[in-house]
């Protein structure tokens, strides 16, 4: 007989690491790797097929009581559906899943199963069920690769939104993350490029691959691989999920001879001349005319872009030839920025294709999964970790927000390090890319003279650009090599108008977006303030920010993924592992909290101190509140003891930005 185990360790009235540790890997050794903490689902990874996704399954998490059936995923699914149509506790329509966990977690296969099990909830008409569920082999398509932590990791973040019209599905939005285009280049030892690459290269007909130029596989630098039978069968599927989420032929033609001219453009490379002059090798030439034909561009206009930088100084077009580093960095540049052009217009045509066919007064509500990358820190870190990062601890903080009901605005870490104005980081980033002059060491120079003392920030004593920040999960240390650049995230002006002559349209299209977005010109001078770069990254429109409104104003679930081992087997569960991250998770915290009762108090009292007037009405709710969470009305006291708080929160808030402003005025 196996020991029946704890669906829920909220229930457990002792609750330790060592008993939760217990617990779960008791479970997972009996397959069952789904347990909920209160209303938080944890996921252990099995590694394996688990026959719990069947259809039979998928129809009793349909309109269930939380405790009549074990944990799973569907069952979050199904609250929150249920939750958009108001039929639990009241509370806000619009839902949000915020699922997390480092690479290799089981994420993105959560977010799919969601999405599936959502679909199947709403009995979606089946075309736009088709159109929505097929979403997600394309974007993994071109957006995930095999990494050494998982073979199939997402290389972006996204955030899906499901629109509902009552109850049934109208349409869905993606807003993607952050791609990690450097991968297109550049990948270390034991990952690989986009998948999309050798899928292409595998699959593509032999009359195909004449259209698009291509040629063997073992031919390219950025995809060398020996050719997989199943790449050809993902090929297909990819190709399938394109004419069914409603891409063109002309546009699919278009964007795959995009794809294979960024092959041939990796394989140029440059040579010095006896009289030092650079040119494009002799064995590259070849390629050299490959890329044009596939980019639609004059072979003269991409070898003077490729080895010399134009610029124009008082009307005075100047020219300066590249080295061969510069040479190799400009062709590097141009395949990545032409990559993460071609990601960004498939994520925009499939929110084109899939935006819902209603009248502009009808109401619609949503729910949203968020599956982006989990904390990260590497032997080498840079821009890439320190956004993923920033994003992580904002989830971290709208997680603590949840489920602690904790009231600090935001966390010190934010408001000292990040966010503050003028001088948090990322301000101070901005201010330094600004100046044309300035270097990733004056980045960090600043950095250090107003940091030091901070807390959650460490001076690194050394002569590379090295800082230290100690993040809610650990301390990583950034290199900030290439941060400027990166921040200004701007393509070199001949190279922007190379592409918008180009005879491709999509190309031309593309690359004349960023024209009438961000301006012709980025601002030379160092006061006028350019956009926050660091949101490109998150999409200006729909920066981070702009998610965590969405995010604090909708009623919030929360998937904590699990990865049981390193060497991705089933059936094996490294404790340590495991329990690194429950802590960095914050599940311990959030048990801690649970055990050691109410730890909000002290803020509570604070709060109480400066609006005696409200005092009362929040006792009665505490009281309420500590006579048992899980009762009912003590819930609901609670709900509306803590939009008391959040009011007198906002109240303070309003009173101290009031108080700013006199100041300011005074001081003028
Ligand atoms: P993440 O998005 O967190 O990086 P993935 O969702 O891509 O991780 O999961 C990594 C791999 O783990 C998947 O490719 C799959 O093989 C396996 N996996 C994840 N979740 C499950 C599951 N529920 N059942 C079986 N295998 C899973
Ligand atoms: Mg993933």
């Amino acid at each position: 007989m196996e020991e029946k185990l704890p669906e829920d360790l909220a229930n457990l009235s002792e609750l330790d690491e060592k008993s939760l540790l217990e617990v779960l890997t008791g479970r997972f050794t009996q397959n069952l790797i789904y347990t909920y903490i209160g209303d938080i689902l944890v996921a252990i990874n099995p590694f394996k097929y688990l026959s719990i996704y069947e259809k039979e399954v998928s129809e009793r998490y349909k309109c269930h009581e939380k405790k009549s059936l074990p944990p799973h995923i569907f069952a979050v699914a199904d609250r929150a559906y249920q939750s958009m149509l108001g039929r639990l506790a009241t509370g806000p329509k619009n839902q949000c899943i915020v699922i997390s966990g480092e690479s290799g977690a089981g994420k993105t296969e959560s977010t799919k199963l969601l999405l599936r099990h959502i679909m199947e909830l709403c009995k979606a008409n089946s075309q736009l069920e088709q159109q929505i569920l097929q979403v997600n082999p394309l974007l993994e398509a071109f957006g995930n690769a095999q990494t050494v932590m998982n073979d199939n990791s997402s290389r972006f973040g996204k955030y899906i939104q499901l629109r509902f019209q009552n109850s049934s599905v109208k349409g869905a939005k993606i807003n993607e993350y952050l791609l990690e285009k450097s991968r297109v280049v550049h990948q270390d030892e034991g990952e690989q490029n986009f998948h999309i690459f050798y899928f292409m290269l595998a699959g593509i007909s032999m009359e195909d691959k004449e259209i698009y130029g291509l040629l063997d596989p073992t031919r390219y630098r950025f995809g060398q691989e020996d050719v997989v039978q199943a790449w050809r069968v993902k090929y297909a599927e990819v190709c399938n999920a394109m004419d069914m989420v409603g891409f063109e032929e002309q546009e699919k033609v278009d964007m795959m001879t995009i794809l294979a001219g960024i092959l041939s453009l990796g394989n140029i490379t440059f040579e010095t001349t006896d009289s030092d002059a650079l040119k494009v090798s002799e064995a590259s030439r070849g390629w050299l005319k490959a890329t044009a034909g596939q980019f639609g561009v004059q072979e003269e206009d991409l070898l003077k872009s490729l080895t010399c930088t134009t610029s124009v100084t008082r009307g005075e077009a100047i020219q300066r030839l590249h080295n061969q580093q510069q040479a190799e960095d400009a062709r590097d540049s141009i395949a990545k920025v032409a990559y993460g052009r071609v990601f960004g217009w498939i994520v925009s045509k499939i929110n084109e294709l899939l935006a819902p066919k209603v009248d502009c007064d009808v109401e619609l509500n949503e729910i949203g999964i968020l599956d982006i990358f989990g904390f990260e820190n590497f032997a080498v870190n840079r821009f890439e970790q320190l956004c993923i990062n920033l994003a992580n601890e904002q989830l971290q903080y709208f997680f603590n927000h949840v489920t602690w009901k904790t009231l600090s605005p935001m966390p010190p870490l934010f408001q000292d390090l990040f966010l503050t104005k003028p001088i948090g980081i990322l301000s101070l980033l901005d201010e330094q890319s600004a100046f044309p002059q300035a270097t990733d060491r004056d980045f960090v120079d600043k950095l250090n003279s107003k940091f030091k003392t901070a807390p959650n920030f460490e001076v690194v004593r050394n002569h590379t650009p090295l800082f230290t920040i100690v993040h809610y999960a650990g301390k990583v240390q950034y290199n900030a090599s290439g941060f400027l650049e990166k921040n200004r995230d701007t393509i070199p002006a001949n190279i922007r108008e190379l592409f918008i002559n180009s005879v491709t349209p999509l190309l031309s299209v593309l690359f004349a977006a960023t024209i009438s977005r961000t301006g012709t010109l980025m601002p030379r001078k160092a006061k006028v303030r350019c956009i926050y770069n660091i949101y490109i990254y998150f999409d200006i429109p729909h920066s981070l920010a702009v998610l965590m409104e969405k995010m604090f104003a909708a009623g919030p679930h929360f998937v904590r993924c699990i990865k049981p081992n390193r060497s991705k087997q089933p059936d094996q569960l490294d404790s340590k592992l495991v329990m690194d991250q429950l802590r960095y998770n914050g599940l311990m915290e959030t048990i801690r909290i649970r055990r050691d009762g109410f730890s909000w108090r002290p803020a509570f009292k604070e709060f109480a101190e400066r609006f005696m007037s409200l005092f009362c009405v929040v006792r009665v709710c505490l009281i309420l509140d500590c006579v048992s969470c899980v009762d009912y009305r003590a819930r609901i006291c609670r709900r509306r003891y803590l939009s008391l708080l959040a009011e007198i929160w906002r109240q303070r808030q309003a009173q101290r930005e009031r108080e700013e402003r006199e100041e300011e005025e005074r001081r003028r």
